[in-house]
């Protein structure tokens, strides 16, 4: 591998010269190794830069800290990365013009603490033997410390924090002829969850774990082929939606149409049920079913499985929004917006700091008095991580006047932390997992608790039982039954490093 460029706002380069800023880390940095993002690609359209930044606007509830598109004209690489939201870089035409060709690949990260920084903004690109690669990865690998510490031994240099520079490496080290050769001999050393959008200089590349925890989907619009984390973000360029790339597939799409490699035994698949829970957009198809039905489904399960007397539905919004109709339909109490959100702050998550996120939930919800005052109500959350937006708003509900509050949760309560990138906490920050129901609802000051059920879960998204033995979704968090190896965790791995994981879930 000739170069690196993992950061910089905006460059060209030649498939020979790559050329990259060195932002200074320590050796392994001293952010996390984990990402929870969005990726969109083009191949084969004149408008692909323009199609992408579109595309990275739909998947922007993916992924807040940065984005980036790298397209290629044919002769050269052209790359932007900014910090911040798609629209406050890429609506702007210069930007545009400057990413030139006829395809594109873009990405949008997801970063909850730390200094966002502009080394780790996607995509990620090098120079090979075979040429310039350009790689967007949503998900994170479970062995990507353990392969970047054997990497940096024998000689390896990082420029970014993230897992996957760990993939650019693998693929630069492979004996093999072809890059795609290269590619899976990569895919081969890697644990964990991975939807990969690549770019050379022929062809775009696309790719899914062996039990496809992170979603990818393949569109058509006219000639041009689409790749894409969830479907709304087809829909938003006028795409036809093709189908999911499934799990262990890996698709070469180049000048001669398609070409589909399966270098894995095949195995069930098991996507992460997180999606259905709260990542993806509603709008979003999932696994052949809308999200928003499924969610709608989850409220009616959690109102079968725990109705409370109540006179109103109060939805949090807008995650629990589409469980809370769910609910009310299927309890017949009416459905009331009893808070307000004020869109025009950032999500709480996103602020790194306890102190400030407990702050944050106060700015983003306010109590619609008028449906509150003197009720007994059921408020709906699509789910639990530390706890504080629930204590929050249960306070914010009696101080309008709530005469009860019965808090009910349309996911199982999060008793184990996640290591494939959608960023739930270490396992002593997630309330469920050092606390139980009784001593959760106390925290929150409901009036009762209750959650879905890991077998509710499964009967929303149209199983009738979770199979005990091959559970049809990744479902760790409820259950601790993760769906791969965990290397870095069970190796000898130093705790500095692995802090840089177990920190990346605050
Ligand atoms: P908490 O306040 O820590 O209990 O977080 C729960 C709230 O965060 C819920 O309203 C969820 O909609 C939302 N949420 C759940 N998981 C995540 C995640 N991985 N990233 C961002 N927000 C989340």
């Amino acid at each position: 591998m000739s170069a690196f460029l993992g950061s910089g706002a905006s460059s060209d380069f030649s498939t020979s010269h790559a050329w990259g800023d060195v932002c200074g880390e320590n050796r392994y940095g001293d952010d996390r190794l984990r990402e929870e993002c969005g990726v969109f690609a083009v191949f084969g359209h004149p408008d692909a830069a323009a199609l992408t930044a579109l595309g990275l606007h739909a998947l922007q509830h993916r992924g807040q800290e940065g984005a980036g598109i790298v397209s290629y004209d044919g002769h050269k690489f052209h790359a932007e990365r900014h910090l911040g939201l798609v629209g406050d870089h890429f609506n702007r035409g210069d930007v545009i013009a400057r990413l030139k060709g006829r395809m594109a690949v873009g990405h949008n990260r997801y970063s909850t603490t730390g200094e966002p920084s502009l080394v780790n903004v996607q995509p990620l690109f090098c120079t090979i033997d075979t040429g310039g690669f350009a790689v967007a990865h949503n998900g994170n690998l479970t062995n990507a410390m353990t392969l970047r510490r054997d990497l940096i031994a024998t000689g390896a240099i990082f420029h970014a924090t993230s897992d996957t520079e760990v993939i650019l490496h693998l693929t630069a080290r492979s004996q093999k002829r072809r890059t795609v050769e290269r590619f899976v001999e990569a895919l081969r050393q890697i644990e964990g969850a991975y939807a990969l959008a690549c770019l050379t200089d022929n062809m775009l590349i696309g790719a899914r774990d062996p039990v496809g925890i992170r979603p990818l989907v393949l569109g058509r619009l006219g000639e041009a082929y689409v790749l894409a984390s969830e479907t709304c973000a087809l829909d938003i360029v006028g795409a036809k939606f093709e189908r999911e790339i499934e799990n262990g597939e890996v698709v070469v799409i180049s000048d001669t149409g398609l070409e589909i490699h399966r270098p894995f035994p095949r195995r069930p698949a098991r996507p992460c049920i997180f999606e259905q829970i709260y990542f993806a957009r509603p709008d979003s198809i999932v696994g052949g079913r809308t999200v928003y039905s499924v969610r709608k489904q989850m409220g009616a399960e959690l109102a079968r499985e725990s109705l409370a007397d109540s006179d109103v539905i109060v939805p949090i919004p807008d995650s629990g929004v589409p469980a809370a109709i769910g609910y009310s339909q299927e309890s017949g109490v009416p459905f009331e917006l009893g808070i307000i959100r004020n869109h025009y702050v950032g999500r709480t998550f996103i602020e790194p700091e306890q102190r400030i996120r407990a702050l944050g939930v106060k700015l983003k919800h306010s109590a619609n008095r008028s449906v509150i005052a003197g009720k007994r109500l059921v408020l709906i959350d699509d789910s639990v991580v530390r706890g504080t937006t629930s204590k929050k708003i249960v306070e914010l509900m009696y101080e309008a006047g709530a005469k009860e509050v019965h808090m009910r949760i349309a996911c199982p309560p999060i008793t184990h932390p996640d290591f494939y990138g959608i960023d739930t906490p270490s396992k002593l920050q997630l309330l469920a997992a050092t606390t139980d129901i009784e001593g959760m609802r106390a925290f929150m000051g409901a009036t009762s608790l209750a959650f879905l059920s890991v077998a509710g879960v499964y009967r929303s998204c149209g199983y009738t039982e979770r199979d005990a033995k091959m559970p049809q979704f990744s479902d760790h968090c409820f259950t601790g039954e993760y769906p791969t190896a965990l290397t870095d965790q069970t190796g000898d791995i130093p705790s500095r490093e692995l802090s840089l994981l177990a920190e990346a879930r605050p």
